[in-house]
Protein backbone atom coordinates (compact mmCIF):
# COMPACT_ATOMS: atom_id res chain seq x y z
CA UNK A 1 0.00 0.00 0.00
CA UNK A 2 1.44 3.51 -0.61
CA UNK A 3 2.11 4.12 3.60
CA UNK A 4 4.11 1.08 3.91
CA UNK A 5 7.79 2.25 4.69
CA UNK A 6 10.48 1.54 2.43
CA UNK A 7 12.64 -1.30 2.31
CA UNK A 8 16.27 -0.71 3.36
CA UNK A 9 19.09 -3.18 3.42
CA UNK A 10 23.11 -2.90 3.47
CA UNK A 11 25.45 -4.59 2.08
CA UNK A 12 29.47 -4.88 2.25
CA UNK A 13 31.31 -4.66 -1.75
CA UNK A 14 34.61 -5.12 -2.20
CA UNK A 15 36.15 -3.62 -4.90
CA UNK A 16 39.75 -6.08 -6.06
CA UNK A 17 41.80 -6.15 -9.24
CA UNK A 18 45.21 -5.01 -9.95
CA UNK A 19 46.80 -1.99 -9.15
CA UNK A 20 46.34 1.48 -11.53
CA UNK A 21 43.20 -0.55 -12.94
CA UNK A 22 40.41 2.56 -11.81
CA UNK A 23 39.14 1.02 -8.50
CA UNK A 24 39.48 3.75 -6.36
CA UNK A 25 38.25 5.81 -9.39
CA UNK A 26 35.34 3.60 -9.93
CA UNK A 27 34.48 4.22 -5.89
CA UNK A 28 34.86 7.75 -6.15
CA UNK A 29 32.68 8.30 -9.16
CA UNK A 30 29.72 6.25 -7.91
CA UNK A 31 30.08 7.40 -4.25
CA UNK A 32 30.81 10.87 -5.10
CA UNK A 33 30.48 11.61 -8.48
CA UNK A 34 34.31 13.22 -8.72
CA UNK A 35 37.58 11.92 -10.74
CA UNK A 36 41.02 13.06 -9.99
CA UNK A 37 43.18 12.31 -12.90
CA UNK A 38 46.08 12.38 -10.16
CA UNK A 39 45.15 10.04 -7.86
CA UNK A 40 47.13 9.01 -4.89
CA UNK A 41 47.56 4.91 -4.56
CA UNK A 42 45.36 3.49 -1.95
CA UNK A 43 47.42 2.33 1.06
CA UNK A 44 45.99 -0.69 2.75
CA UNK A 45 42.31 -0.30 1.92
CA UNK A 46 39.47 2.76 1.94
CA UNK A 47 35.93 2.50 2.79
CA UNK A 48 32.93 4.84 1.40
CA UNK A 49 29.30 4.47 1.60
CA UNK A 50 26.57 4.83 -0.96
CA UNK A 51 23.19 3.88 -1.51
CA UNK A 52 20.99 2.83 -4.46
CA UNK A 53 17.60 3.38 -5.31
CA UNK A 54 16.93 -0.34 -6.54
CA UNK A 55 13.16 0.41 -6.87
CA UNK A 56 10.41 2.68 -5.60
CA UNK A 57 10.03 0.93 -2.34
CA UNK A 58 13.51 -0.64 -2.22
CA UNK A 59 17.21 1.22 -0.70
CA UNK A 60 20.24 -0.46 -0.98
CA UNK A 61 23.16 1.22 0.89
CA UNK A 62 26.93 -0.25 -0.05
CA UNK A 63 29.14 -0.34 2.46
CA UNK A 64 32.47 -0.25 0.03
CA UNK A 65 35.83 -1.80 0.34
CA UNK A 66 38.42 -0.42 -1.98
CA UNK A 67 41.75 -2.57 -1.63
CA UNK A 68 44.83 -1.87 -2.80
CA UNK A 69 45.96 -3.67 -5.56
CA UNK A 70 49.50 -3.97 -5.16
CA UNK A 71 51.14 -7.31 -5.07
CA UNK A 72 52.44 -6.52 -1.29
CA UNK A 73 48.97 -6.43 0.10
CA UNK A 74 47.24 -9.03 -1.53
CA UNK A 75 47.65 -11.16 2.11
CA UNK A 76 45.33 -9.01 3.42
CA UNK A 77 42.39 -9.38 0.28
CA UNK A 78 40.87 -12.07 2.31
CA UNK A 79 40.28 -10.08 5.30
CA UNK A 80 37.83 -7.79 3.10
CA UNK A 81 36.33 -9.91 0.94
CA UNK A 82 35.53 -12.80 3.84
CA UNK A 83 32.49 -11.63 4.66
CA UNK A 84 31.31 -9.51 1.58
CA UNK A 85 28.32 -9.78 0.03
CA UNK A 86 29.11 -8.80 -3.38
CA UNK A 87 32.16 -7.72 -5.11
CA UNK A 88 33.97 -6.02 -7.78
CA UNK A 89 36.48 -7.43 -9.76
CA UNK A 90 37.98 -4.51 -12.01
CA UNK A 91 40.68 -4.71 -14.90
CA UNK A 92 41.56 -2.29 -17.34
CA UNK A 93 40.29 -2.67 -21.23
CA UNK A 94 43.80 -0.92 -22.28
CA UNK A 95 46.10 -3.65 -20.66
CA UNK A 96 45.17 -7.27 -21.02
CA UNK A 97 47.15 -8.39 -18.06
CA UNK A 98 45.22 -6.78 -15.88
CA UNK A 99 41.95 -9.54 -16.94
CA UNK A 100 44.29 -12.25 -16.23
CA UNK A 101 44.98 -10.89 -13.37
CA UNK A 102 41.42 -10.07 -12.42
CA UNK A 103 40.25 -13.65 -13.63
CA UNK A 104 43.00 -15.20 -10.98
CA UNK A 105 40.31 -12.90 -8.16
CA UNK A 106 37.58 -14.66 -9.58
CA UNK A 107 38.40 -17.89 -9.00
CA UNK A 108 39.94 -17.07 -5.32
CA UNK A 109 36.36 -15.50 -4.36
CA UNK A 110 34.99 -18.26 -5.78
CA UNK A 111 37.24 -20.60 -3.87
CA UNK A 112 37.35 -18.86 -0.77
CA UNK A 113 34.75 -15.91 -0.27
CA UNK A 114 31.40 -16.60 0.87
CA UNK A 115 29.38 -19.02 -1.42
CA UNK A 116 26.12 -16.75 -2.15
CA UNK A 117 28.84 -13.99 -3.15
CA UNK A 118 27.45 -11.59 -6.04
CA UNK A 119 30.66 -11.25 -8.80
CA UNK A 120 30.65 -8.15 -11.23
CA UNK A 121 33.70 -7.95 -13.52
CA UNK A 122 34.20 -4.55 -14.52
CA UNK A 123 36.47 -3.61 -17.30
CA UNK A 124 37.14 -0.06 -16.74
CA UNK A 125 38.86 3.30 -18.81
CA UNK A 126 36.01 2.26 -21.47
CA UNK A 127 36.93 5.60 -22.79
CA UNK A 128 40.64 4.67 -23.68
CA UNK A 129 38.79 2.95 -27.22
CA UNK A 130 42.10 4.17 -28.97
CA UNK A 131 44.19 1.90 -27.00
CA UNK A 132 41.91 -0.97 -26.50
CA UNK A 133 43.60 -4.50 -25.75
CA UNK A 134 40.82 -6.39 -24.57
CA UNK A 135 37.86 -6.97 -27.10
CA UNK A 136 34.01 -6.71 -25.45
CA UNK A 137 33.17 -9.59 -26.47
CA UNK A 138 36.32 -12.37 -25.02
CA UNK A 139 35.43 -10.25 -21.63
CA UNK A 140 31.84 -10.95 -21.95
CA UNK A 141 31.85 -14.90 -22.90
CA UNK A 142 34.46 -15.23 -19.78
CA UNK A 143 31.71 -13.72 -17.53
CA UNK A 144 28.78 -15.77 -18.85
CA UNK A 145 30.62 -18.38 -18.46
CA UNK A 146 32.14 -17.89 -14.79
CA UNK A 147 28.77 -16.79 -13.78
CA UNK A 148 29.53 -12.86 -12.89
CA UNK A 149 28.08 -9.54 -13.97
CA UNK A 150 29.53 -7.58 -16.61
CA UNK A 151 30.16 -3.86 -17.39
CA UNK A 152 32.69 -2.21 -19.40
CA UNK A 153 32.52 1.29 -17.11
CA UNK A 154 34.67 4.59 -17.24
CA UNK A 155 34.67 6.33 -13.85
CA UNK A 156 36.11 9.12 -16.14
CA UNK A 157 32.80 9.88 -18.19
CA UNK A 158 30.96 7.79 -15.81
CA UNK A 159 29.26 6.00 -18.39
CA UNK A 160 28.29 3.14 -16.57
CA UNK A 161 29.35 3.33 -12.70
CA UNK A 162 25.92 3.78 -11.57
CA UNK A 163 24.31 0.86 -13.37
CA UNK A 164 26.90 -1.10 -12.54
CA UNK A 165 26.21 -1.12 -9.01
CA UNK A 166 22.35 -0.91 -10.15
CA UNK A 167 22.91 -4.54 -11.45
CA UNK A 168 24.83 -5.78 -8.59
CA UNK A 169 22.20 -4.23 -6.07
CA UNK A 170 18.85 -5.70 -7.91
CA UNK A 171 20.76 -9.65 -7.28
CA UNK A 172 21.22 -9.08 -3.89
CA UNK A 173 18.78 -11.04 -1.40
CA UNK A 174 16.72 -8.20 0.25
CA UNK A 175 13.86 -9.45 2.93
CA UNK A 176 10.80 -7.67 2.21
P1 LIG B 1 43.47 1.74 -8.56
O1 LIG B 1 44.92 1.60 -8.19
O2 LIG B 1 42.94 0.51 -9.20
O3 LIG B 1 42.61 2.19 -7.42
O4 LIG B 1 43.40 2.86 -9.71
P2 LIG B 1 43.12 4.43 -9.58
O5 LIG B 1 41.70 4.69 -9.29
O6 LIG B 1 44.12 5.00 -8.62
O7 LIG B 1 43.41 4.92 -11.06
C1 LIG B 1 44.69 4.73 -11.67
C2 LIG B 1 44.88 5.77 -12.78
O8 LIG B 1 43.95 5.52 -13.82
C3 LIG B 1 44.63 7.20 -12.31
O9 LIG B 1 45.56 8.05 -12.98
C4 LIG B 1 43.21 7.49 -12.78
O10 LIG B 1 43.00 8.86 -13.01
C5 LIG B 1 43.13 6.66 -14.06
N1 LIG B 1 41.76 6.20 -14.37
C6 LIG B 1 40.93 5.54 -13.53
N2 LIG B 1 39.77 5.25 -14.13
C7 LIG B 1 39.85 5.74 -15.39
C8 LIG B 1 38.97 5.76 -16.52
O11 LIG B 1 37.83 5.26 -16.50
N3 LIG B 1 39.44 6.36 -17.66
C9 LIG B 1 40.69 6.91 -17.73
N4 LIG B 1 41.04 7.48 -18.89
N5 LIG B 1 41.55 6.91 -16.70
C10 LIG B 1 41.13 6.34 -15.54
Amino acid sequence: TSTSSPRFAQFKLVLLGESAVGKSSLVNRFAKDQFDDFRESTIGAAFLTQTVQVDPNTIVKFEIWDTAGQERYKSLAPMYYRNANCAVVVYDITQSASLTRAKAWVKELQHQANENIIIALAGNKFDLQESRDVDTSVAEAYAKEAGLLFFETSAKTGENVTELFTAIAKKLPIES
